[in-house]
């Protein structure tokens, strides 16, 4: 077992933030929360009495924070982030699909990949709901090196079927990009405890209503998560309508086949109507909010305040490229510029939120007994008082905190990050 000294701040809801400032986590030799909480020396030696061989590790000038969760990004956009793009479809056309297409990548595919996640964990995140490129190796490879990494994904190859958006992309039917998505997800859902697979029908302008109809029946019948964009921007909104002219709007395409439900993100859900958020509210869909990405395109920001009075459980997600930032807490900030958010709600949306959404929160989200042990170490800033109150060493956090901060990075108890001095 292992305990480390800090000062340890904790998610508990959306609006209840545990703080231990001269805190401790335990971590046992399975790399589960044992214990944590105000340390002192009878609680050490009560540790001690259940196991005699633990380490201590002295973090007490630092802050131990859960680790994040990002909701929403794209694999294959790594490379492509801070590209400046007129609109959403604009930039697909010109920076993304053609730059995804080359992206056969054989030889550098693993340490573009490993490089990845590795750029995750410097950042703190330790799980995220990824896009891969349409290529089923690429997204083979995609998972063995998160098997590799002991990075926690739900993960899936893009789908799209539909000549539009597709420009250079050799254009996959509908049944073989079905049969390629199985094929991944039984070869790789479940296969360890942190690998999960998605379906991820791109989007409606990229995606036939055959295929997301055999996404739909699909899921229906299995245990799977659903990956997908929705309603981003007004020009593709018009272009869905365009697209799929018998359905009321963007929202009942998807409702309609079938691809709603608890176990589907939609990545954005900005320009809905009314009828659109009960429509997601009923199926118990989930959001992922990308302020920094949604700013960057001058796409439109969510409405996050609509979706809580209809019950819709929302995280938060860089959506790198678009997003030009993996961190966090740059995407908090910007959520909080869309919306007045107290400190605790975005932490909560960028952890705990997220992994319920998720239907993870057994496992992961923030710092409880039982629960896998990922959690960040961060440096106290210097522009932070160590005495500073709850809220305002949050709020320091938020509006000011970066990749910087982080000194380690732990996931499942396994070191995974070390800041080079
Ligand atoms: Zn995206």
């Amino acid at each position: 077992m292992k305990i480390y000294r800090a000062r340890v701040l904790n998610i508990i809801s959306l609006n209840k933030v545990e703080d231990f400032r001269n805190g401790y986590v335990a971590v046992d030799n399975h790399g589960k929360f044992f214990d944590y909480g105000e340390f002192s020396d009878s609680k050490l030696n009560k540790l001690k009495r259940v196991c005699p061989d633990l380490e201590v590790i002295d973090f007490t000038d630092y802050i131990i924070l859960p680790a994040f969760i990002d909701m929403h990004l794209h694999l294959p956009q790594f490379h492509l982030r801070g590209r400046y793009g007129v609109s959403l479809l604009d930039w697909l056309k010109n920076h993304i699909i053609p730059a995804e297409t080359k992206l056969t990548y054989e030889e550098q595919a693993h340490s573009y990949i490993k490089a990845f996640y590795e750029e995750l964990y410097r950042n703190g995140t330790t799980t995220a709901v990824i896009f891969s490129s349409a290529s089923t190796s690429f997204t083979d490879k995609a998972f063995e090196v998160a098997s590799e990494l002991g990075f926690r994904v739900i993960l899936g190859k893009a789908m799209m079927d539909r000549k539009y958006l597709s420009m250079g992309l050799k254009v996959e039917n509908a049944q073989k990009a079905m049969h390629d998505s199985i094929k991944l997800y039984e070869k790789w859902h479940k296969s360890k405890d942190y690998l999960f697979y998605a379906f991820s029908p791109r989007f409606a302008p990229a995606t036939s209503e055959k295929l997301l109809k055999l996404v739909g029946e699909f899921a229906q019948k299995n245990d799977v998560y659903i990956h997908t964009h929705l309603a981003e921007t007004q020009e593709e909104v018009k272009l869905v309508k365009k697209l799929f002219p018998k359905y009321k709007n963007y929202t009942e395409v998807y409702y309609r086949t079938g691809i709603l439900g608890p176990r589907t993100i939609v990545a954005h859900a900005i320009h809905l109507k009314e009828s659109e958020y009960k429509l997601l509210a009923k199926t118990n869909t989930k959001v992922a909010h990308c302020p920094s990405s949604n700013f960057f395109l001058h796409s439109g920001q969510a409405d996050t305040q609509k979706m809580v009075q209809y019950g819709i459980e929302l995280g938060l997600g860089s959506d790198v490229g678009a997003g030009p930032s993996f961190s966090l807490f740059t995407i908090m900030r910007d959520a909080y510029y869309v919306r007045k958010m107290p400190p605790p709600e975005a932490f909560y949306y960028a952890t705990l939120g997220s992994a319920k959404a998720l239907g993870l929160e057994k496992y992961i989200g923030n710092i409880g007994i039982g629960k896998d042990a990922d959690f960040l170490v961060i440096k106290y800033p210097y522009w932070c008082r160590k005495d500073s109150s709850t809220d305002i060493l949050m709020s320091q956090l938020m509006f000011l905190g970066n990749d910087h901060l982080t000194l380690e990075t732990y996931s499942r108890g396994v070191l995974k990050y070390r800041k080079a001095n």
